[in-house]
């Protein structure tokens, strides 16, 4: 093991111990950290049904069946990388604005120390605050971005901040690359029949979720890696991407999703992306089903996030 990594499951059995993401150590130095997992329970920027909140309690709770070896990629992740949780961001429930401030705060120590953040949200406001720090330190970031909305929205029943409009003020605010950056999954019924179009305006490459059925998943990774070339990467992944069928339990379900094995593929053909951050939001556990079909769900696209950065790290020596 490079650093720190999970607790020895043949040591301590995986339902032992305190729920940390994938029984990582809860560390808050970060000298010797090569990536740490951290919650962003807020979702009071929901506009539908709320329980964001308890998204990272519960994706931790459904982590502890991860293993540190990745059949698919190959790979065993704390050969190459160090990796902790850090508990989670400190948040004022019903206030936005003074949340965004103590993310983004939050944020900083850790992009200062060299350390990829992995951010559990929360609903999908959370990322803005994440990327104004991330821009600040790498400037204009390519967004990738999973999800069967654009989040692009203006306003929202005459609100500027809320989940469904964190993309528009970050382009706004000049913090993406929207030449590099794209958008996958959207559908469902919208408001206007030019409400798709806003992505493409905006700059992003878009696939709909009928795109990448027409297209199929190799040529969408192929056109998402093209497009963000070389330079630094945010991924956002809005677990709502996933069919709810595969992940009720999230604040605003779009049916006509994908399964857990494509959403695995997409996220495993992304090696090489120059990724400096990641999140995975809007998991609302109340709304889960049989315990935690959905947690369980996102702790793995998590994992896959980490065997992402373990292959960029083994390649870059
Ligand atoms: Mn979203
Ligand atoms: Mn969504």
């Amino acid at each position: 093991m490079k650093g720190y990594g999970p607790v020895d499951a043949m040591e301590y059995p995986r339902f032992s111990g305190i729920r940390t993401f994938m029984r990582l150590p809860y560390v808050q130095d970060l000298a010797g950290v090569d990536f740490a997992v951290i919650g962003a329970p807020f979702d009071t920027g929901a506009t539908y049904r709320v329980g964001a909140r308890f998204g990272p309690e519960g994706i931790r709770a459904a982590s502890v069946l991860l293993r540190p070896y990745h059949p698919s990629q190959d790979i065993n992740i704390f050969d190459h990388l160090s990796g902790v949780d850090y508990g989670d961001f400190s948040v004022v429930p019903g206030y936005l604005p003074e949340s965004h401030t103590k993310i983004e705060a939050g944020m900083r120590p850790l992009l200062e120390a060299g350390v990829t953040p992995i951010v559990l949200g929360g609903d999908h406001s959370v990322t803005l605050p994440q990327l104004r720090a991330v821009a600040a330190k790498f400037g204009p970031v390519a967004l990738i971005q999973f999800d069967s909305h654009g989040d692009l929205w203006d306003e929202y029943f005459g609100g500027k901040d809320t989940h469904g409009t964190p993309f528009r003020r970050a382009v706004e605010e000049g913090l993406l690359d929207t030449g590099r950056s794209s958008q996958i999954g959207l559908r469902g019924p919208l408001y206007e029949p030019d409400d798709l179009q806003m992505s493409r305006d905006l700059g992003f490459q878009l696939f709909t979720a009928d795109d990448v059925r027409q297209a199929g998943l190799d040529q969408v990774i192929a056109a998402v890696k093209d497009r963000a070339g070389a330079g630094p990467c945010f991924m956002t992944f809005d677990i709502d991407f996933v069919d709810p069928t595969f992940a009720p339990a999230t604040g605003t379900p779009e049916v006509g999703g994908f399964n857990a094995w494509e959403s695995q593929a997409l996220l495993r053909g992304l090696r090489d992306v120059n990724f400096v951050a990641f999140d995975l939001v809007e998991v609302s556990p109340p709304y889960d089903t049989a315990g935690q079909t959905t947690c369980l769900l996102a702790a793995n696209l998590v994992y896959e996030f980490i065997a992402l950065l373990a292959l960029t790290r083994r390649a870059n020596g």
